[in-house]
């Protein structure tokens, strides 16, 4: 059989697409911004952008890798396994551009085979999803990030030596979903998808022997490996994270569970029970500090933070600042209605379990007289263009509701 082509360091067309990659996603308004020391200033209206927002090292590189593919197998079928990252917009660019999408109903049609094209997403895909594809025969471009890597070679180790994986994050996403597939690699090895400090402090109330083993497989049925047995699978946990989840609350739960283990089985055996890493991506962390940083140095009168409501990176972005101020979590420029009314996403703060709250709209979010202070940051999955459009209509309605100039 011919062995596929896997490609993971790109096409070396990187120079080619360069261009088009800027009149897709370049700002100039953005790099203005960042030139006055992260500050823009337009009559009544300041707004402070964080120093680290938008597309992380990761998205950029898959998205690089995505036009250099279209570009060099244009006479072939280019599929992407799902979306490329939550943002509507890249993902639209890629269809126009004749990328295809697999997750899409109908696709693919006819099926995949020898001669068709498959892009991984920065996120990667399932062990199992990535077989399908190589035994397809398939030339497949594997964006998967270095970090998202990190995890998988924690994870896979674990389960060489005998470790539950305990990952925090969110089953459905798909990060997540091949994290844990790694797991499976090694005979007998498991994992469990902890979601937050709620479903944390259930998994420490069953290793301290205190929990219902019917309630515990009910509330984590969906979320473990096939034939996880809680009495015997937590007797060895290693911790690992969705490299996109709140770095603080992360470290939480690691220090919850590490305590549990410590009551159940004395300090002493803790080096051969419990293990951990810090498996938070470099980009997830910067963009969180840059957030807590801008809301620590500015007199902010509130934030908007934009990125996909399926976004876990902006989710998380948005917590930290509702703890703070008055935020509006807008997936898109459009949610910026008027200055009157913003359609938004509730953001739980961040010592409440992760909701799924639907969108909501909101009167008179922008103060209408006196000097307003904006704070501005973006998920890892929005790209420059779309922060400069919010920048430019936030202008826009910070003029219509400004007070009339005094007659001289
Ligand atoms: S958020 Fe982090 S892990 Fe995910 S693609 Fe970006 S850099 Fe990689």
């Amino acid at each position: 059989m011919v062995q596929p082509l896997i490609f993971r360091k790109g096409l070396d067309l990187k120079d080619a697409v360069k261009g088009d990659l800027a009149r897709d996603y370049h700002s100039d308004v953005v790099e203005q911004i960042r030139a006055a020391d992260y500050r823009y200033d337009n009559g009544r209206l300041t707004i402070h952008l964080a120093r680290e927002f938008g597309f992380c090292y990761g998205v950029d590189r898959a998205v690089d890798y995505a036009y250099q593919a279209r570009m060099r197998f244009a006479d072939q079928r280019v599929y992407l396994t799902g979306e490329i990252i939550h943002n509507p917009h890249v993902n639209e660019k890629l269809r126009t551009a004749g990328i295809r999408f697999l997750s899409d109903p109908g696709e693919p049609s006819p099926e995949l085979g020898a001669g068709d094209v498959v892009i991984i997403p920065a996120f990667g895909v399932t062990v199992h999803e990535l077989a399908r594809l190589q035994g397809l025969g398939c030339t497949l471009v594997d964006t998967t990030c270095g970090s998202v890597l990190n995890v998988w070679k924690n994870v896979t180790r674990y389960a060489r030596e005998g470790f539950t994986a305990v990952i925090h994050g969110k089953v459905k996403h798909e990060e997540t979903q091949a994290t844990a597939s790694q797991a499976l690699k090694t005979p007998g090895g498991r994992y469990l998808v902890v979601l937050d400090k709620v479903e944390a402090e259930e998994v420490c109330a069953y290793i301290r022997g205190t929990g219902d083993r019917d309630a515990f497989m009910s509330r984590f049925g969906k979320a473990v490996s096939v034939g996880f047995d809680p009495d015997r699978d937590l007797g060895h946990i290693g911790l690992a994270n969705q490299t996109t989840m709140l770095m603080s609350e992360s470290l939480e739960i690691a220090a919850m569970l590490r305590q549990a283990m410590e009551d159940r089985y004395g300090v002493e055996a803790l080096a051969e029970r419990y293990r951990a890493f810090d498996t938070i991506c470099s980009a997830t962390q910067e963009r969180q500090d840059a957030v807590i940083a801008l809301l620590d140095s500015e007199a902010i009168d509130l934030m908007l933070v934009v990125g996909g409501y399926n976004s876990s990176n902006t989710c998380n972005l948005a917590r930290i600042c509702a703890d703070r101020v008055p935020t509006y979590h807008i997936a898109d420029v459009d949610r910026i209605v008027s200055a009157d009314r913003i359609r938004h996403r509730p953001v739980p703060p961040s010592d409440q379990p992760l909701a799924k709250l639907p969108e909501i709209e909101t009167p008179d979010w922008l103060p209408r007289h006196g000097a307003v202070r904006v704070g501005l940051t973006a998920g890892a999955s929005t790209p420059n263009n779309i922060i400069g459009i919010v920048v430019e209509r936030l202008a826009v309605h910070a003029a219509e509701t400004a007070p009339a100039a005094p007659p001289r």
